[in-house]
């Protein structure tokens, strides 16, 4: 998929290569074709992780069907260079050997390793994250409250009393770099985070509400800031559980800054020398490299910002 020059590169989500293939969705035994077929690559889910092959950790342990796969929720990824991808998630009773006993593997989540993998894995764990996501939270029918089954390869809930069907959701979240006139950014600390952990601004796009408006909405309401001077930076699925961050850089209009108790616990602007110093010294830290929100600090930081020294405390 080509990205342009006018947006960020390399978001660590973005870089699916496997075609969903969703015609092959509702065809009748499209898993169980792909499960028959030795060449197809399963992986494996266990709460939300995946194996990951160590010592490198940055590649997945995927592996070939087994046959108690079709009893484990299994999931169509879709098809890449002619290989089928599944996920399944095995239950509790399944007691067949998992990947670990052919393979040295560390079950990690994507936040672990979605910056390290290839762009076809990367891909493939956002979306069996995504789909893992959904279906642990959407299991009962929104109109009757019966348990719904899964169909179309894990794509689409049924309800077997009133006949709905329900898809995976996707929640748009603004993130946004905000700068001020003489170029400084705007970091905050977030209520639940530890000491000197810093970001930009998020929050959800609410019902009925444009992108453009949830930014300045959320900037106003989080530390009392104006906007203005949108510019779109880029995208990436966050499925943690259901997020598509949507990356934003907007010009403030004000400084003063007003954090709102219930969300954010301080805020500041910084200069480039200031956060350097500062993520050398060890007394701010930074989301990390698989988040937009790393991004985005580093487009306005112009590159990768230093890391902790060694020998600071
Ligand atoms: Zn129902």
């Amino acid at each position: 998929m080509s990205r342009t020059d006018e947006t960020l590169l390399d978001l660590a989500l973005s870089r699916a290569t496997v075609d969903r293939s969703a015609h092959e969705r509702a065809r009748t035994g499209t898993i169980d074709a792909a499960l028959a077929d030795p060449g197809t690559r399963v992986l494996e889910l266990r709460e939300g992780t995946a194996p990951v092959l160590v010592p490198g950790r940055d590649r997945l342990a995927l592996r070939a069907p087994r046959d108690r796969d079709v009893d484990a929720s299994p999931w169509f990824l879709g098809r890449h260079e002619g290989v089928a991808y599944v996920a399944v998630r095995p239950g509790p009773g399944d007691g067949s050997p998992g990947v670990e006993a052919v393979e040295d593997v560390e079950w990690l989540s994507l936040r672990e390793v979605g910056a390290d993998l290839d762009d076809t894995e990367a891909g493939l764990l956002t979306t069996a994250t995504a789909l893992h996501g959904w279906h642990r939270g959407h299991q009962h029918c929104p109109r009757c409250g019966a348990l719904t089954e899964v169909v179309l390869g894990g794509w689409v809930r049924r309800c077997p009393a009133d006949g709905s069907e329900h898809y995976p959701r996707t929640d748009p979240a603004v993130i946004m770099a905000v700068v001020d006139p003489d170029h400084r950014l705007l970091l905050a600390t977030g209520n639940a985070w530890p000491d000197g952990r810093v970001s930009v601004l998020a929050g959800f796009v609410e019902a009925g509400e444009t992108m453009e408006a949830a930014v300045a909405r959320e900037v106003r309401e989080e530390v009392g800031v104006s906007v203005t001077d949108l510019a779109y930076r880029g995208n990436q699925p966050w499925p943690f559980p259901a997020s598509l961050m949507l990356g934003f850089r907007a010009r403030a209009t004000t400084t003063d800054l007003v954090p709102d108790p219930a969300e954010i616990r301080s805020a500041a602007w910084y200069t480039r020398t200031e956060l350097a110093e500062r993520m050398v010294d060890g007394s701010r830290t930074l989301p990390s490299r698989v988040s937009i929100a790393r991004l985005l600090i580093e487009e306005w930081f112009g590159g990768p910002l230093p890391t902790p020294r060694e020998d600071s405390p």
